[in-house]
């Protein structure tokens, strides 16, 4: 158990109807019945009970704010700590007086994540479900929402444990053998180590191939929008956001900055880049823009070409036809609100009618079948329906990989006559890098590391 009492605001600060400052710790119930007035004790208060009253200043007797007092006793609270959560008027003023008054009687403020480092410390989260509170704090979109509290409340671990498991049994098997040699069963613990190994190995795969998906729910489905200047590319990206974040101007090639943009489309987080158009330049300044836009399209997870349906295909743009074909491409046909110049059976010829969107940027027309495409080509449906289980952290995907590795030198090992107490040394390995991802033996850097990610409160 931590010895001392801390506390901070555990709402998003601004405008709000109630604000919350949350107290943990052995001295969390007196610290705030020091400075809470209400028709009961607070010390007397039992678990899980909540109370009407005052915060006021012992000091100068003024009071601050009528506040509801809620008493979560240790264990049973986010910490396993006992928990005082002071509920205030919102806006800053209220909860920053009720915090303060609470620091000067006795409780200290919290690091950022130190709620999270207790509940971990204390054994009631692991080291996945808490760095899920850090997702779930950040994630943008309601789906990366659902992941991040589905292995908050474990799902990952869940998978983790068995694989382990598996692992721990194959080394207890190997060791028997190592000890009594002269069983001379070194050929079946090969064909055995292969097995076992290979069956975890087949969960990394998967857990790695859906990693990728999981970094794109949380993080934002990369889309860079190009095509040549004056097709629209800045008012399409403001017709998406729906707000003026890029400047939308009569002069081909005014956009020379990359200008980005976090939306959520039908769920579906998307990383917006509108970029300086696409065209063999003199000019300079245009000249880095464009060299900008080059590498967001190496980048990118979705492209958005474009076109102008009020001009014939210009010669840079068959060429981005042709170059984008094979890539997450939707051409998207603006200014259908004009009369057509352009000859779409040239378009046609390498992308199928669900990879075409007519709309019109500037009447906002069309834009709904643009969300139907990119939700059809990202989520053909198992997302919703399917496990939401994903790998969406740095530290986890590093740390499969790494056990990908391992498994495989240990299969690779087995198949080599390689004396088995070596392999064995493999297996241990994989065993010991399962566990980082859950916390186990998680030394103090990591954790203070991770910890730190955590905004104030949590
Ligand atoms: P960008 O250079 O590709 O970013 O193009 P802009 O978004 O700056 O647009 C260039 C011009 O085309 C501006 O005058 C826009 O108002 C106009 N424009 C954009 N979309 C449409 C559209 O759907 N219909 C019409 N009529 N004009 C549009
Ligand atoms: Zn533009």
């Amino acid at each position: 158990m931590v010895e001392d009492t801390i506390a901070a605001i555990a709402t998003a600060l601004g405008e709000s109807s109630i604000a919350v400052v949350r107290v943990s710790g052995e001295q969390a119930v007196d610290t705030v019945a020091k400075v809470f007035k209400s028709k009961q004790d607070l010390r007397q208060a039992s678990t899980h009970t909540v109370h009407y009253g005052w915060i006021i200043d012992p000091e100068s007797g003024a009071v601050l704010d009528e506040v509801l007092v809620t008493v979560m006793k240790a264990p049973r609270s986010f910490t396993a700590e006992d928990v005082v959560e002071i509920s205030t008027h919102g806006g800053i003023v209220a909860v920053k007086s009720v915090l303060e008054v609470v620091l000067r009687h006795g409780a200290r403020m919290a690091e950022p994540g130190e709620f999270t480092k207790r509940a971990f410390l204390n054994g009631r989260i692991d080291l996945a479900q808490a760095e899920a509170v850090i997702d779930l704090i950040r994630s943008k979109s309601d789906r990366a929402f659902q992941v991040a509290r589905r292995q908050s409340e474990g799902a990952l671990s869940k998978q983790i444990i068995p694989m382990r498991q598996q692992l721990i049994e194959l080394l207890a098997h190997v060791e028997v053998n190592i000890d009594y040699p002269e069983h001379d069963v070194a050929d079946v613990t090969a064909g055995v180590i292969r097995e076992n190994c290979g069956a975890v190995l087949n969960q990394v795969k998967e857990l790695l191939k859906r990693a990728d998906e999981g970094k794109i729910l949380r993080e934002g489905i990369v889309t860079v929008i190009v095509g040549r200047p004056n097709a629209g590319k800045s008012s399409l990206l403001n017709a998406l956001a729906r707000e003026n974040k890029a400047i939308v101007t009569d002069i081909p090639g005014t956009t020379r900055d990359i200008v980005e943009e976090s939306i959520s489309l039908s769920g579906i987080p998307l990383r917006l880049l509108d970029t300086a158009g696409i065209r063999e330049t003199s000019d300079t300044v245009e000249r880095i823009g464009v060299e900008r836009s080059h590498g967001a399209l190496n980048e990118a997870d979705l492209i958005l070409l474009v076109l102008n349906n009020n001009e014939p295909l210009h010669e840079d743009e068959r060429k981005l036809l042709n170059q984008l074909k094979d890539r997450s491409t939707i051409v998207v046909v603006n200014k259908i609100d004009l009369p057509r110049q352009l000859d779409i059976t040239e378009v046609q010829k390498d992308y199928p009618p669900d990879r075409i969107v007519y709309l019109s940027a500037k009447e906002g027309k069309g834009i709904e079948e643009l969300e139907n495409a990119v939700s059809s080509m990202f989520l053909s449906g198992d997302v919703e329906s399917g496990d939401l289980t994903y790998v969406s952290n740095a530290r986890h995907i590093a740390l499969l990989h790494q056990a990908k590795a391992s498994l495989e030198d240990a299969i690779t090992a087995s198949s080599a006559q390689i004396p088995i107490d070596l392999i064995q040394i493999d297996i241990a390995a994989t065993w010991d890098t399962l566990g980082g991802i859950l916390g186990d033996a998680a030394g103090d850097s990591l954790l203070d590391q991770i910890f730190s990610q955590f905004c104030l409160g949590k």
